[in-house]
């Protein structure tokens, strides 16, 4: 029964913690003497982060990192974060899907099955990548799976039904997501109904999006834009879609297709822009669960070592950036992977996801807001509250006339 304490827990702290920074700002704008949050009160180094890298290893519980160590024979990246907690991952249905489990990590709300980032009776609830937005801050969705898929759709998109792809693609164009790489073309390149007779690929193409299909492309051509960007100071966005469905399982993976760590390695370059500009950045290793309901542990192993590398990159890059915050956890467990005495690891419900609870690992700035944490709303309540004390910062900023207003509207 730990399930409803954590939600209920979440959900206080999230109003609470809403009327902090609300009552902060008050204090900012009247007063003009806001104290930023964290250790600067205290004339230390900050400890809130400016960018941030959330992974999820949709399906990926405890199991699935003994897995990696396994075959690592050596310390992995994972293993390069801190352990914060084990996390309940129960949605108001009960055993939870990607939507609702999703929809947690972005808004702090538990919900039903299938809803993405709504709530079972219509509500909207504002996603990671929307208060980021309204930070602010530059955003990014990396995906294995299509892209539009429940899970990175519910850190960008609202809708009542997983499978409205097309919706969630627009909705992602309206946004104006800065980074979108994945798989799930499709959706994007078929006419819609209701799109006006224009494809969301050639709509991307006019709102100004770089649009590349192939890794070569995204080494090449991304690469050469993203530097004359720099240059330029301009805030280029790109769109990556290479796969008509779901990207290929990493065993399998097509040359044309980029490694999870290459998509993520371009992601994070864009939105630093160079110069260290804020960011979350979503990234999702989609297809662990994918394996767990096909019940195949043969090529487990490689899909959970392209999720690790795609963790290396990110510290490679929190290592020059020291304001980022690096995340790892998952959706939830897929197939209840199980090692035998023999040392044979094994599904032991292949098909369907499980109740296990999954890890969360983090490092770099405001790490130790995750500790102890208990439930997936927990971890969409602090990573809310981070983006927006970095609205109030930025408010703080603006007052002293060094900084942009983009916090009140
Ligand atoms: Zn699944």
């Amino acid at each position: 029964m730990r399930h409803p304490v954590g939600v209920g827990r979440a959900a206080g702290r999230t109003a609470w913690g809403a009327r902090v920074v609300a009552m902060a700002l008050l204090a900012a704008v009247t007063l003009g003497a806001w104290t930023p949050p964290g250790d600067v009160a205290r004339g230390q180094p900050a400890t809130h982060p400016l960018q941030i890298v959330l992974f999820i290893g949709d399906g990926m519980g405890h199991q699935h990192l003994e897995l990696l160590r396994a075959y690592r024979h050596s310390k992995p990246f994972v293993d390069e974060l801190e352990p914060a907690a084990s996390l309940a991952t129960r949605s108001l249905s009960g055993v939870t899907d990607s939507a609702a489990a999703a929809t947690a990590l972005s808004t702090g709300h538990p919900t039903a099955n299938g809803m993405v980032a709504m709530g079972p009776h219509g509500e909207r609830w504002p996603t990671l990548l929307e208060r980021a937005k309204q930070a602010g801050m530059r955003v990014g969705l990396v995906s294995t799976t299509t892209v539009t898929d429940a899970t990175p759709a519910a850190f960008a998109a609202h809708v009542e039904r997983r499978q409205e792809h097309q919706s969630v693609a627009r909705q992602y164009l309206d946004l104006g997501v800065d980074v979108i790489l994945g798989g799930g073309r499709y959706q994007w390149a078929h006419r819609t109904p209701d799109g006006g007779g224009q494809a969301l690929l050639e709509r991307a193409r006019s709102l100004g999006y770089l649009v590349v299909q192939a890794s070569s492309e995204l080494r090449t051509v991304a690469q050469k834009a993203a530097e004359r960007s720099q240059a330029a100071g301009e805030q280029a966005k790109l769109l990556g879609l290479f796969a008509d469905g779901p990207m290929a399982y990493e065993a399998e993976r097509p040359p044309h297709q980029p490694s999870l760590a290459e998509m993520t390695e371009t992601a994070l370059r864009w939105l630093d822009g160079g110069s260290g500009q804020p960011f979350v950045l979503v990234v999702e290793a989609g297809r662990i669960d994918h394996l767990g309901h096909e019940g195949r542990v043969d090529i487990l192993p490689q899909e959970m070592q392209a999720l690790d590398e795609a963790v290396g990159v990110a510290l490679r890059f929190a290592a020059k950036r020291p304001g980022t915050l690096v995340v790892l956890t998952a959706d939830h467990e897929t197939g209840g992977l199980e090692r035998s005495a023999a040392r044979i690891w094994y599904f032991r419900w292949p098909g369907g996801h499980t109740s296990r609870e999954v890890p969360l690992r983090v490092k770099g700035a405001g790490a130790e807001r995750f500790q102890g944490l208990r439930h997936l709303t927990d971890v969409g309540g602090v990573l809310s509250r981070l983006v927006e004390e970095r609205t109030a910062l930025t408010v703080h900023q603006s007052t002293g006339g060094c900084g942009v207003w983009s916090g009140l509207s």
